[in-house]
């Protein structure tokens, strides 16, 4: 069994944490039975937010009884700080509990200090006085302000995307954390479906023993997998090398990690799954994308307005508008017969 410490925060926990984001697309039976199995197969770390809809809620269900067993994290997005407040109470609420073990900005556009005037980071370190929130965290995707949290000393833990598509100023953040003695929670550590295997997914993580990956949990086969993680944790092997290295060649450069920031469109694009759509057709099973539903929604790029919005929100730089198009204009020659 792998361990994961989260720098000064001293949380062990262990090297498979639960991203309690995909649960919100499941019956609350269903989330109580995958998070119960995923506390009894050995996780111990479970981390929501509380704009991931009835997420908090399920948790909490699922949790009574056992929370002081495991390390719950969740999230605020607020910008204010009666929002701050508000936020917190109802998590605290949904959770069953009285505190949260690591409470984090929710990827904020700037870096929440003392005295800038938003009076958030005030809000934080009065909830910790209170003993509502454990440990200070920030979550972001973007570096500028992933470093500068990093840099300011005002944080705990980092919640960064991170996988073996990174590039080299990802894994300096994850060394600038170790040196800092800050926890790294790896988010996408499947880039949001874009790594079909998981095992080659946790080997190179497994590199990296200041990092904690939390996995996007739906389905009790996607559980199992990392369960059987917990109990022998994969060793990397030649096949796993000479896969991870193809997949970084063919999706190096320039392309959608489906995070959404972009969005929304003003005439209603799914810019997340659109612009990626090229590399979801090829990488994982083709016939969902190619649903007439699927299809209407592709069509829709041709009503694109070149406004801009979401080039300038992506916190990874895309020309998105381009990116649609050269997605669309392969989807359609994948509909034409296309060989693909
Ligand atoms: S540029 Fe196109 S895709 Fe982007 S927000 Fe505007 S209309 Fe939507
Ligand atoms: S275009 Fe950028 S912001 Fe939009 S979903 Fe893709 S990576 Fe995220």
């Amino acid at each position: 069994m792998v361990e994961v410490t989260l720098g000064s925060t001293g949380i062990t926990v262990n090297k498979n944490g639960f991203g309690a984001l995909p649960i919100q697309r499941i019956s609350d039976e269903d989330a109580v039975c995958l998070i119960r199995k995923a506390y009894e197969g050995g996780i111990n770390f479970f981390d929501t937010a509380r704009c991931y809809s009835d997420s908090e809620k399920k948790v909490g269900i699922a949790l009574e009884g056992i929370r002081d067993k495991v390390i719950v994290a969740t999230k605020t997005m607020s910008t204010t700080v009666e929002g701050f407040w508000e936020d917190l109470e109802i998590s605290l609420d949904n959770l069953k509990t009285d505190h949260v073990d690591i409470y984090q900005f929710h990827n904020p556009s700037f870096c929440p200090r003392p005295g800038d005037g938003t009076g958030l980071y005030e809000a934080m370190l009065e909830a910790k006085a209170q003993g509502k929130v454990k440990h200070i965290g920030i979550t972001n995707h973007r570096l500028s302000v992933a470093n500068e949290a990093i840099d300011s000393g005002l944080y705990e833990t980092l919640q960064f995307p991170f996988c073996y598509l990174a590039t080299d100023k990802d894994i300096e953040l994850v060394e600038k954390c170790r040196k800092a003695n800050m926890g790294f929670i790896a988010m996408k550590a499947l880039s949001g479906g874009l790594i079909n295997n998981s095992r080659a997914a946790y080997v190179y993580l497994a590199r990296f023993d200041n990092v904690l990956p939390i996995w996007g949990v739906q389905r009790e086969n996607e559980l199992d997998e990392f369960l059987s993680y917990v109990q022998e944790p994969p060793v990397m092997t030649q096949e796993l090398e000479e896969l991870i290295r193809h997949d970084r060649e063919q999706l190096q450069g320039e392309f959608c990690r489906g995070c959404g920031y972009c969005m929304p469109c003003p005439v209603g694009i799914e810019i997340n799954n659109c612009a990626r759509m090229s590399l979801m057709i090829r990488r994982s099973p083709s016939e969902a994308q190619l649903t007439p539903q699927m299809q209407e929604k592709m069509k829709l790029i041709e009503k694109c307005l070149h406004c801009g919005q979401c080039k300038g929100k992506c916190p990874y730089g895309l020309d998105t508008p381009t990116l649609l198009e050269k997605n669309l204009k392969d989807y359609l020659e994948i509909l034409d017969g296309k060989e693909y």
